[in-house]
């Protein structure tokens, strides 16, 4: 069955239109789990986590210094404090202070109740058992107040966020031991084509090495999701249907590679005709043209192109953002920022155009791109040395040495932007 949903009546979808189809057809899993903090990094927040305290818990102190009272300073004078005690932290001084007194405190200390500042230590005279504050000396300076950071039933984490290594840091520090997260995503992926080979195996001769099943598998490496590598399944429709139909059965998101045109041994958009439901199956972008989407008795499914920089720019740009909408957070856009491209680049108007290029900052602070060597699907080495997609519209009809042209970095490579 095939859906008008964005169809193929028009020939080529947008990327827009593409994830504007997939955002209306995945829901996003609602079952949840509980984790422990330690174990919830990028997992999906499933509900909004709310302050049980006050942190700060207490007042104290931002510095190593004496803490006194306002009330002790005189304007434009210098004063002198006794010193009473200590406060440590973990430690607080116990006593009471009265006028004309100080306590020696340190950093995170708490403050005694009849205090209100503090002052650095850099800034005061030490004179046996007591301080001299110098005319200068500001009250109310150098406290961190009770809540500043979180107030107790204050927002700490939104539902839908994916949590990160900062999270992990201000949930702890509100005493949230434990998360309700999402459940994970469960992803199937396999690789189509009778020219595929295992790896440990020598090349005879009209096999190449199955890259996709290795590319995926590094792209799909996530916490939120669970994946099951389903090997290489032979250019034949019946096993690509028992395949799917097998796979439909527990997962949530199928992905294959391979297939997916409209070549003699191209069977994926027929067994998904049969077995399922297209939604869409081309897209306005290059490399990745011949990309079908579509579902397997309730279980998504993409049929990636098989030229690897095929899937990873497929990959990248529009099934990432559909496992995002799937694991439960928001579809994230990639940030897009301008750089000077100082090579031509090659083009022809008609699909918008994910080329490989190499960014570094000059000296002026501006971002400077070239590209990263020869642009076709099939060639990964150019693509490993890439940092960033340059971005050409659809109109685009290519780019002269000079021109600004939009980037986006790409996630998870080696290079940096500024190599030292
Ligand atoms: P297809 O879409 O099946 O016609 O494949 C397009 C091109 O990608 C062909 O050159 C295939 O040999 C190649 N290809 C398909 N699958 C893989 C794979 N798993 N690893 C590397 N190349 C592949
Ligand atoms: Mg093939």
């Amino acid at each position: 069955m095939i859906d008008e949903c964005a169809s193929e009546k028009k020939q080529l979808s947008s990327i827009a239109e593409a994830l504007a189809c997939i955002s209306s057809a995945i829901e996003p899993v609602t079952e949840t789990e509980c984790v422990d903090l330690k174990y919830a990094l990028g997992r999906v927040l499933a509900a909004p986590v709310y302050s049980a305290i006050n942190s700060p818990f207490e007042r104290n102190s931002a510095m190593d210094g004496y803490a006194f009272s306002s009330t002790d300073l005189i304007p434009e004078l210098a004063v002198s404090l006794t010193q009473v005690g200590i406060s440590w932290a973990g430690q607080p001084y116990q006593g009471t202070l009265q006028s004309g007194q100080c306590v020696r405190i340190f950093t995170g200390a708490v403050l005694p109740a009849e205090t209100d500042s503090v002052v650095m230590q850099e800034q005061v005279q030490v004179k046996a058992s007591s301080i001299v504050l110098s005319a200068q000396t500001q009250g109310k300076q150098n406290v961190r107040a009770v809540g500043e950071d979180s107030k107790q039933g204050s927002l700490v984490c939104t539902a839908v966020k994916k949590i990160t290594a900062i999270d992990l840091g201000l949930l702890a520090s509100v005493g949230i031991d434990s998360l309700i997260v999402k459940r994970k995503v469960k992803i199937a992926y396999f690789s189509t084509g009778n020219e595929l080979s295992a790896l440990g195996q020598p090349l005879v001769s009209g096999k190449i090495y199955d890259s996709n099943r290795y590319l995926l598998s590094g792209l799909l490496s996530d916490v939120c999701y669970q994946v099951t590598d389903l090997g290489v399944i032979a250019d034949d429709p019946l096993q690509l249907e028992d395949c799917l139909l097998a796979a439909a059965k527990n997962h949530d998101l199928i992905i294959s590679t391979g297939g997916a045109s409209v070549g003699d041994a191209d069977y994926i958009k027929e067994v998904l005709a049969r077995c399922g439901k297209v939604d869409f199956w081309k897209i306005a972008i290059k490399p990745g043209k011949p990309l079908a989407f579509g579902n397997i008795n309730g279980c998504h499914f993409f049929g990636l192109p098989g030229n690897p920089v095929a899937v990873v720019v497929t990959f990248q740009h529009i099934v990432a953002p559909a496992l995002e909408q799937l694991s439960g957070t928001a579809m994230s856009k990639p940030l897009q920022l301008l750089a000077r491209c100082t090579t031509t680049l090659k083009k022809s108007p008609g699909r918008q155009e994910y080329q490989r290029g190499i960014v570094s900052q000059a000296n002026n602070g501006e971002l400077v791109v070239v590209s990263s060597g020869q642009q076709g699907s099939n060639i990964l080495s150019a693509t490993s040395l890439a940092n960033c997609y340059i971005v050409l519209p659809i109109e685009c009809s290519g780019i002269q040495v000079g021109e600004q042209v939009r980037i986006e970095l790409i996630k998870n490579v080696a290079s940096s932007v500024i190599s030292y």
